[in-house]
């Protein structure tokens, strides 16, 4: 476990850019945390680290949506909507072993059909301001145990 503290949403963004750089085919990355926490804003930086340069947005209606314009495809995906129906199984391993990143927002509610191993980043308002976010990140297996470490290394 790991903590990072940002103080605004560009500090969140780069704090993605600079993980999406370790990343590798079939990477999982989660994301929890309230309305506002800053789970978009982060895939935003991630996404800019891939060398994605479609625009990044919500993707709360459709649940998800794939870029292929950077070094690897990346889907993104916001389940939150799902929450009174997961029991349902989407194709979510079709996403995960499909090659590409991939990152889900409000993860809690595909709680059952998540791979073992992966990468859990909380997100956390902090009273101190309107724009602190406290960044929890939890590493599930020995790749993101690896790829945490890693990233500490590069945000020293
Ligand atoms: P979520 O996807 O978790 O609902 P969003 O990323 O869509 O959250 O929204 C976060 C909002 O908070 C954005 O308007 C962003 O500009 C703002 N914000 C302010 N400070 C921060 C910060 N430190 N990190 C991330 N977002 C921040
Ligand atoms: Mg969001």
């Amino acid at each position: 476990m790991h903590t990072f503290k940002t103080e605004s949403a560009q500090q969140t963004e780069e704090i993605g850019k600079q993980l999406a750089e370790l990343l590798q085919p079939n990477d999982v990355i989660l994301l929890d945390g309230d309305l506002g926490a800053g789970k978009t804003t982060f895939t935003k930086g991630l996404a800019q680290g891939l060398g994605i340069k479609r625009y990044v947005k919500s993707p709360t209606f459709t649940i998800i949506h794939e870029y292929h314009d950077g070094r690897m495809p990346l889907f993104h995906m916001d389940v939150y909507r799902l929450e009174d129906s997961s029991g349902d199984d989407l194709g979510w391993d079709e996403y995960f072993y499909g090659g590409g990143v991939t990152v889900i927002e409000w993860s809690q509610f595909i709680q059952d059909y998540l791979p073992d191993t992966f990468l859990k980043i909380q997100l956390n308002r902090d009273g101190q301001s309107d724009e602190t976010r406290v960044l929890n990140f939890q590493a599930q297996g020995t790749r993101y145990q690896q790829l945490l470490d890693q990233l500490k290394e590069r945000l020293k």
